[in-house]
């Protein structure tokens, strides 16, 4: 098996040209390598709609984990409840940060958010993903290439130098156009923000309506020189 520790260049190949664009046998491929020492880190944009679906095809009873900064938007949450209806056997983790709001800004100041995004990233997304892995050999992701040109590079299967772990990604080579055909294809539960102009969505402080339609992470961060919260950075792949 394939591990971090453990890694070799996997000898597999994947049929970018099937209908899920490989997503699927990747998935298959995942489930049936990793067991239960996989699971799915879901922020409940659209992809996460997309990869729900297609992982509750291959193990209805996968693991889900959804990091609960407390910053969310109320619309984050009601998909939440939607998608736990449409597909009861999931177990969905909420993972909370060690520390509560009130905790942070006694500890770190008002706004950290503002003062020191990084950090706040760190405490409230990166260190609660970290927890979550610890059990696990592999996570699964939704990137995709055309995301961010931070992204450009991501391959199917990656030794995932940050966790330690192995990071699969099944949606890499998906458009945007690719992921909707796919969401309104089988009526999927999506979150609402996305027709109000949030192509991407994340925690509120840190994320408004998109300004270039030709960059759709451009609402995240906007002014700042940061583009990611932190949980892919480091990511070397062997597959595409
Ligand atoms: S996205 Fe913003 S609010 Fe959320 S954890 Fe990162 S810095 Fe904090």
């Amino acid at each position: 098996m394939i591990t971090y520790q453990n890694w070799i260049t996997p000898d597999i190949s994947f049929d970018s040209d099937s209908e899920t664009k490989g997503a699927l046998e990747v998935l298959e491929w995942a489930y049936s390598t990793y067991g239960d020492e996989i699971l799915y880190s879901c922020s409940f944009g659209v992809e996460g709609s997309v990869l729900i679906d297609l992982i509750s095809k291959v193990n209805p009873f996968a693991q889900v984990v959804f990091l609960d900064t407390g910053l969310h938007f109320q619309e984050t949450y009601d998909v939440i409840n939607s998608v736990k209806e449409a597909y009861p056997n999931l177990t969905i983790i909420l993972k909370k940060p060690l520390l509560t709001l009130e905790e942070q800004e006694v500890q770190y100041g008002k706004a950290l958010w503002k003062s020191s995004p990084n950090l706040c990233c760190q405490l409230r997304k990166i260190e609660p993903l970290q927890e979550s892995l610890a059990h696990v050999t592999a996570w699964i992701s939704g990137l995709r290439r055309e995301q961010s040109p931070t992204r450009r590079h991501v391959q199917y299967i990656n030794r995932d130098e940050k966790f330690k772990k192995v990071k699969i990604c099944p949606l890499i080579h998906w458009t945007w156009k690719d992921v909707w055909r796919y969401v309104h294809k089988h009526q999927l539960p999506y979150h609402a923000l996305h027709d109000r102009g949030y192509p991407s969505i994340g925690c509120h402080p840190c994320t408004q309506p998109a300004f270039d339609e030709n960059d759709l992470r451009s609402g995240r961060w906007a002014g700042q020189a940061k583009l990611e919260c932190g949980l892919h950075e480091d990511t070397r792949g062997t597959l595409s």
